[in-house]
């Protein structure tokens, strides 16, 4: 589903990001957090590590000329549901009305499964360990 939208939301992304004057894209953004950490292990992915060398307000370290150099399944999720204002704008103004219904719900069920992944995670790999038993 992460695959199926990404060229909706590039289609947007063109429109706007060419221009913009305060880049989201930074690296603090570029961190793999918890659910994110769970995702790529899920998809035999390596998680990559920190680079101490780049501030987290400097130009995120896989931003590359044209864009994120990492497919989008394996960018931080955060990359895929934030939109900013003028990309909301986009989508409020460009983007026909039965197109907008099912862009969304795709982002929903998205987050949906992905809440889904990280509570079966949880189930199946954070148990309780049992008590001991005295013999
Ligand atoms: S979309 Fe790519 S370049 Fe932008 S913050 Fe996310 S990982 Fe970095």
């Amino acid at each position: 589903m992460i695959e199926a939208v990404s060229p909706i939301i590039e289609c947007l992304t063109s429109r706007v990001c060419p221009d913009c004057t305060s880049v989201c894209c930074i690296n603090r953004h570029s961190d793999f957090d918890y659910s994110d950490n769970i995702f790529m292990s899920a998809l035999n992915k390596e998680i990559p590590e920190e680079d101490p060398g780049v501030a987290a307000t400097d130009p995120c370290r896989f931003l590359g000329r044209r864009g994120c150099l990492r497919e989008r399944p394996e960018r931080p999720y955060r990359c895929t549901w934030f939109f900013c204002s003028p990309l909301l704008e986009v989508i409020g103004e460009q983007m026909p009305l039965s197109d907008h219904r099912n862009f969304i719900e795709m982002l929903r069920k998205i987050t949906e499964l992905r809440t889904e992944m990280i509570r079966n995670f949880e189930t199946v790999f954070l148990k309780p360990v049992p008590a001991m038993k005295n013999k």
